[in-house]
């Protein structure tokens, strides 16, 4: 559940209005990537707002590969963004489209085009291409092969389908206006040759239709009603509905843009994600420092909390760069009344408890979450020794100081209060131990005579488990890094952003399955490796979040 209320937006207003004046009597959105990479958080607010918007209206929403890109396009990256949309929540209407699946319906829709004198075939060298295209500021000029006769053109778009020629001897093009001020309307090219290996298709074709003239096509044959797409697409728009105005097509879907969602610290470009896994700067797409959807499952966010921030940044055509703490509170705030919390050490430092008398100085039942005893409780054993955060104690602390030293009393988490009696150092001066003390007296109440400020969190060297605890920080040391066109952005990785330390979990934990999620009390949000924790022998932690914002600082 959202605790964001439905806010409307210019796309809601739109889609009201259109329902409203009969335009449409129930709203059909598609979710449309293209199988050249894991989705990032730019594509959860996508997913989110399309799919978002098809159950809001008791709409569909469809699953369309735009897979017109051969040599870029994978088996794995198509079953990975199945994952991330189901994982998200969504189901999509009926089977998964492709693109692919429409490639001889677009071939006809060309001939069409080519009949009506609408495209041509056209063999300048690209570098001829980009002369006669012109300028921003300049008008382009006709290409001598614009006048063919249908019939030529005919004749050679069926050859190049039938793999006459040779990769990028020839191109269709759409016929449209060499000097509009809109470059896409140039004469854009709708189909070109290229002998690749097709995920779907094979080798059955050689000529392949671009996004563009795809695109429209595909939403129409799926009676799509709302196109949304990211601001870039703006001025694509007049080819959009060019091509569908142009063609014997019954649908004309509205194309309506919207801002991409950039994030602080981090980059949001299929591209530049893959570099970082090429380059092996992270482990994978799924790398929990990566902001793809299966980077952020791993590191322990949830569908809920990622749902809940794309509600909070909303829908606009401004720019929509959003700071990483936005999505970090959306998270945190899901995750605070769901993870059980428990006790865990990543910087441990040995305390002995001078006093303890076996049998008599018990172990305490504690409840997994102190709001909700629904979701039951576990023994927290107490041991002559144990662990407590090293940055718990301090010699010489700073004034205002509630936690551990010499002289002083903390209350241990869900235990006894405890005092501190003497640090234990090696030959170097390095406190490698402290005695202490409990007041055997203070199990479940307040010591008499005496008020004790400070609770730390423990566990007992006993009963602990082993356990690797990866902390993860912000990927990027700028929060802009791709900014620069001149300066590389792997530049400004932080190479610290993954600290692992071996730390001590209470033993509750021990039988947590992977992808589990749990707050180690005073540390963070804490969840099981999805790939390397293996239930009952090798305990892995990833850092989901810490418990404040720590990116204001
Ligand atoms: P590419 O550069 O490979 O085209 P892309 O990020 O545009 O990458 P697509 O697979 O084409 O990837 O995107 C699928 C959908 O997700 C598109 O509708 C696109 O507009 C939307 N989308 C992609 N990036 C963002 C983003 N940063 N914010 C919001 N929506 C996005
Ligand atoms: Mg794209």
């Amino acid at each position: 559940m959202s605790s964001t209320p439905i806010v409307s937006n210019f796309i809601r207003s739109m889609i009201d209005a259109d329902l409203a004046s009969g335009k449409h009597s129930a709203i059909q959105t598609r979710f449309p990537p293209e199988p050249n990479g894991y989705l990032h958080i730019g594509h959860a607010k996508s997913i989110c707002l399309n799919f978002g918007l098809a159950q809001d209206y008791q709409g569909k929403c469809n699953l369309r590969f735009d897979d017109t890109n051969p040599e870029k396009e994978s088996e794995e990256y198509a079953l990975s963004i199945q994952d991330d949309v189901r994982w998200l929540g969504f189901e999509w209407n009926g089977e998964i489209r492709w693109a692919s699946d429409y490639f001889e319906q677009l071939y006809d829709f060309a001939v069409e085009l080519i009949s009506k004198g609408l495209a041509y075939v056209d063999d300048l060298t690209p570098e001829q291409m980009r002369e006669y295209r012109g300028t921003l500021t300049q008008a382009g000029k006709n290409s001598p092969n614009r006048d063919s006769t249908v019939a030529k053109n005919l004749d050679l778009f069926t050859r190049m389908r039938a793999g006459e020629f040779a990769d990028g001897a020839m191109v269709l093009r759409a016929k449209i206006d060499m000097s509009s001020p809109n470059i896409n309307l140039r004469d854009p090219v709708i189909y070109r040759i290229r002998r690749a290996h097709h995920i779907r298709t094979g080798d059955k074709w050689c000529i392949y239709p671009m996004y563009d003239y795809t695109h429209c096509i595909s939403d129409a044959l799926e009676g799509i009603t709302h196109s949304l797409c990211t601001l870039e697409f703006e001025d694509h728009r007049p080819l959009y509905d060019w091509v569908l105005d142009n063609i014997t097509i019954p649908c004309h879907p509205q194309q309506t843009e919207f801002s991409r969602l950039e994030l602080h610290y981090t980059i949001t470009s299929k591209r530049k994600l893959l570099q970082l896994v090429n380059e092996m700067h992270v482990t994978g797409w799924d790398d929990p420092r990566m902001p793809t959807i299966s980077g952020m499952r791993r590191r322990g966010y949830t569908p809920e909390g990622l749902r809940e921030f794309s509600q909070r940044i909303g829908v606009s055509k401004s720019n929509n760069t959003v700071d990483m703490g936005v999505l970090e509170s959306a998270v945190r705030e899901d995750l605070e009344g769901k993870a059980h919390r428990v006790m865990a050490v990543i910087h441990p430092l040995k305390v002995v408890i001078t006093n303890f008398v076996d049998g008599e100085t018990t172990s305490r039942e504690a409840d997994f979450h102190p709001n909700h005893p629904e979701q039951g409780a576990r023994l927290v054993p107490f041991g002559r020794e144990i662990w407590i955060e090293a940055d718990d104690f301090s010699e010489a602390p700073p004034a205002g100081w509630k936690r551990l030293t010499v002289g002083g009393e903390v209350r241990l988490r869900h235990s006894y209060v405890m005092r501190c009696d003497e640090v234990v150092k090696d030959a170097a001066g390095n406190i490698v131990e402290l005695r202490a003390s409990i007041d055997p007296d203070t199990l479940g109440k307040n010591p008499v005579g005496r008020k004790v400020k400070g609770v730390i969190h423990w566990v007992s060297v006993a009963d602990a488990v082993s356990a690797e605890v990866r902390l993860y920080d912000r990927l990027f040391t700028v929060p802009e890094p791709d900014a620069d066109r001149e300066v590389d952005f792997c530049t400004y990785l932080n190479p610290e952003s993954l600290t692992v330390v071996q730390g001590w979990v209470e033993p509750s934990v021990q039988n947590a399955e992977p992808e589990t999620r749990f707050q180690f009390e005073r540390l963070g949000y804490f969840c099981t490796d999805r790939r390397d924790h293996q239930t009952g022998e090798k305990l892995v932690f990833n850092r989901t979040v810490t418990l404040k914002d720590a990116w204001t600082k």
